[in-house]
């Protein structure tokens, strides 16, 4: 093509084949369409999740990389990549819902789709009943005709009660309704909700799954094939589809799970303990100490017990607030699963929005301080806590 100007020659970069050898890390396919040379695989690809790659927002192959990831571990038949946990969560639950649709919610949510829950409501006609995550029985008696949905957390936000899920998705499944769980706290490391009935599971997986504190992003990964088909299509429309530098991230993040999730279990349980033993503390809520009232269903639902606790202190918010401020090494910001300790006081952050009754039902106090632990050295965590804690 040497007769091109130069003006051409910039637009069309060569793209050299891969012939015999192919990249080790997944590349980052930073690219918002792909080229065709048959007109019938490309009217192919804009029908279905899995055919050829045709524009970034239906499908993207570091996208697919992450999906196929993730619906890998946590046994599915496919998974959506989306640009928040919130976009997974909207799409599954905007996707499987409709005006007049019932839905059953345990009651302790993340508030975001505790929020999201509420303009369903409010402005989308439909229509909630809240059951505790542990209660298969109160589930059977929430159902009506009109219900479709029932939606879960493995390991619920921030005094981590743990859901029964064997129960509610037999009881779910026994009614004809598609069960969701948000797996988020648990990752799929501590726990695969499709093994236990579920049909959909759902991640955040800016905490976790990436796992570094840098990227935001999430996943939903469905049982059945049509289920994922159905929710596919409308993440695209809605435009909730993830991005591939941010899958990239989260692939990158994703190797070292497994490692990261041994070591924040074991420098939360060694916290935990030492918390619970320390006498300005009055309350740990953690399901691996046998305290929690969670903590028999969590023995024989999980293998460990996770990342996050929180605590409460004798000298109430007072003394949370003075403790907050008073840590050097953890600190104090918003989110959780990074390899970063992180604390915040859910009373006037996470959960600012419920009134005190709420508060109380949810099991949070004025002081409660809320702790994601990070990956690192637990003497070093243990020193910055015991200062604060002085
Ligand atoms: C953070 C979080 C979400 C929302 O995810 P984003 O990535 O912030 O949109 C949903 N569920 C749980 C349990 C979370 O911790």
């Amino acid at each position: 093509m040497s007769e091109l100007h130069p003006e051409t020659r910039v637009v069309h970069h060569p793209q050299p084949p891969l012939e015999g050898s192919r990249p080790i890390a997944v590349p980052i396919y930073q690219t918002s369409g792909f080229v065709f040379e048959d007109p019938s695989v490309f009217a192919d690809g804009m029908s279905r999740p899995d055919g050829p790659f045709v524009y970034g927002r239906l499908s993207n192959p570091t996208v697919r990389s992450l999906e196929e990831a993730v619906a890998g571990l946590e046994g599915g038949a496919g998974a959506v990549a989306t640009a928040s946990g919130m976009g997974a969560i909207n799409s599954v639950l905007l996707g499987l819902l409709k005006p007049g649709d019932h839905l059953i919610a345990q009651r302790a949510l993340y508030g975001g789709t505790a929020g999201m829950i509420n303009d369903l409501v409010t402005r989308f006609g439909i229509t909630v009943s809240y059951v505790p995550e542990d209660d298969p029985g109160a589930l059977r008696a929430a159902v009506r005709p009109e219900t479709k949905v029932v939606y879960l957390e493995t390991i619920a936000n921030p005094v981590t009660q743990v859901a029964d899920l064997p129960g509610m998705c037999a009881a779910a499944r026994e009614a004809g309704l598609v069960s969701v769980v948000d797996n988020t706290f648990a990752s799929p490391i501590l726990c695969r909700p499709l093994e236990h009935g579920a049909d959909v599971v759902v991640h955040s997986s800016t905490k976790y799954l990436s796992g570094h504190t840098d990227v935001l992003g999430g996943v939903a990964v469905f049982a059945s094939d049509e289920l994922y088909r159905k929710v596919w299509h409308f993440a695209v429309e809605l435009g909730a589809t993830a991005d591939p530098f941010a899958a990239w991230l989260t692939l990158r993040g994703m190797q070292t799970l497994p490692l990261r999730m041994e070591r924040h279990c074991a420098n939360t349980r060694e916290l935990a303990t030492r918390l619970a033993d320390h006498p300005a503390v009055t309350a740990v809520h953690w399901p691996g100490l046998p305290s929690h009232p969670s903590h028999e269903l969590a023995v024989k639902l999980l293998p460990d017990f996770g990342g996050v606790f929180s605590f409460d202190l004798a000298g109430g918010r007072a003394a949370g607030e003075r403790f907050m401020s008073s840590v050097r090494l953890a600190l104090l910001a918003p989110s959780l699963g990074g390899v970063e300790t992180l604390i915040l006081h859910p009373a006037t952050t996470s959960h600012r929005s419920l009134t005190a009754e709420e508060l109380a039902r949810h099991g949070i106090g004025e002081g409660t301080v809320r702790v994601a632990v990070g990956i690192e050295h637990i003497e070093d965590l243990w020193a910055d806590f015991s200062q604060a804690l002085s």
